[in-house]
């Protein structure tokens, strides 16, 4: 098998499995007082220190929850209840679903916020919580959380990042570029499924949207997931071979576009790994079986979406039209080998003969 769908989950790292093997030895509560509960809860706040570390974060200001979307919820929940709510037009479903009622930032062809649009709405709404992707899932495309997070300051407005997608592949320092909080997900950089964090600028509060036993000083109930809070905090801040990555990506988007492709986001910013490449005239679910035919993984939208035979809101925010339907994202994993990319090109180039045979027959 051939895993090109990083983006949906990484591979977990060997430094991550390991400390998610020993925390989970640990049979402790972090909650109780005795001293197995107390073994328990130094592998919690161990865990804690290093992701306040990464994020430049007071730990009391780092909230472990379930992953990307709970996050997400979490600060809109805590943020948003008594703002309008602004969200990028390609937003993750995660933040899409929390936030009814939101007003749109529209985005440029290429995918990148459009900053006027955003100037423009904080005039008429400068008490908003704004909330943007650093990266996106589908096209790998960066916003520029920089001059979004020195508008958002200017105006009054709160700022908060997701930053699933970013994290391990293209860090930055979220809270000091003027968020008020951001959102990660352990497995999308190679920790174990499971946990994630809500991690916040200090002195906001943080109301609980799953209230329970008063853990995570009350702002999130529920017996923490140790072994994957422990395996998410080893992965965190490992060496990611990005040049190496960036440059296999290259050179698969310049063999799609050799036959035939169009690819999204190209001149924009992106993520080292990842291409999101149509195929004018095949449907996007027909390339992901195609490909998995032959053993290779990639997906068509988000994998969350994935089942879904709706087209890409993505694409379609960034203008694609028909060929939002036509497009599969392939996102390269940290451990890829260069062999994985000579399959990929040579399958990838055989489907896009396949359909031109079939479409002159047919005409
Ligand atoms: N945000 C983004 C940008 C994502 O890509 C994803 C998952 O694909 C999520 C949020 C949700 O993450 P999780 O499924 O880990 O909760």
């Amino acid at each position: 098998m051939i895993y090109l769908d990083a983006n949906a989950t990484e591979p977990l790292r060997p430094e991550a499995r390991d400390a998610a093997f020993k925390a989970m030895e640990q049979h402790g509560n972090p909650s109780s007082v005795h001293q197995a509960g107390r073994a328990a809860r130094k592998i919690l706040e161990e865990a804690r220190e290093r992701v306040a570390l990464f994020a430049k974060a007071d730990p009391a200001d780092v909230i472990f929850c379930g992953g990307a979307t709970e996050a997400n919820a979490l600060a809109i929940h805590a943020l948003g209840s008594n703002r309008p709510i602004l969200i990028g037009a390609t937003e993750h479903e995660a933040i899409r679903a929390a936030t009814p009622g939101f007003i749109t930032i529209p985005v440029h062809a290429d995918g990148g916020v459009d900053l006027e649009a955003l100037e423009q709405l904080l005039i008429a709404y400068p008490n908003a919580l704004v909330c943007l992707m650093a990266a996106n899932n589908e096209t790998g495309v960066l916003h520029n959380i920089e001059i979004v997070g020195k508008l958002c300051k200017g105006a009054g407005a709160l700022l908060h990042v997701d930053a699933a997608q970013a994290i391990g592949r293209c860090n930055q320092d979220w809270l000091g570029l003027g968020a008020a909080s951001f959102a990660l997900s352990g497995h999308k950089f190679g920790g174990p499924p499971g946990a994630g964090a809500l991690v916040t600028r200090p002195g906001l509060e943080i109301r609980a949207l799953i209230k329970g036993g008063g853990q995570e000083l009350g702002r999130r109930g529920g017996t923490q997931a140790l072994p994957a809070i422990a395996g998410m905090a080893a992965a965190l801040a490992l060496p990611y071979p990005a040049e190496t990555i960036s440059a296999w990506r290259d050179e698969i988007e310049a063999s799609c576009i050799s036959q035939g492709a169009v690819v999204a986001g190209v001149g924009a910013p992106r993520l080292p790994n990842t291409t999101c490449v149509a195929l004018p005239g095949i449907r996007a679910e027909t390339q992901v079986i195609a490909l998995d035919m032959v053993g290779i993984c990639v997906s068509s939208g988000s994998a969350c979406s994935s089942g879904k035979v709706s087209s890409s809101h993505v694409l379609s925010a960034m203008g694609f039209g028909k060929l939002a339907g036509q497009a599969i994202r392939i996102s390269l994993p940290w451990n890829i080998q260069a062999d994985a990319i000579r399959e990929f090109q040579s399958a990838y180039a055989a489907m896009a003969l396949r359909a031109l045979r079939s479409s002159v027959q047919s005409a």
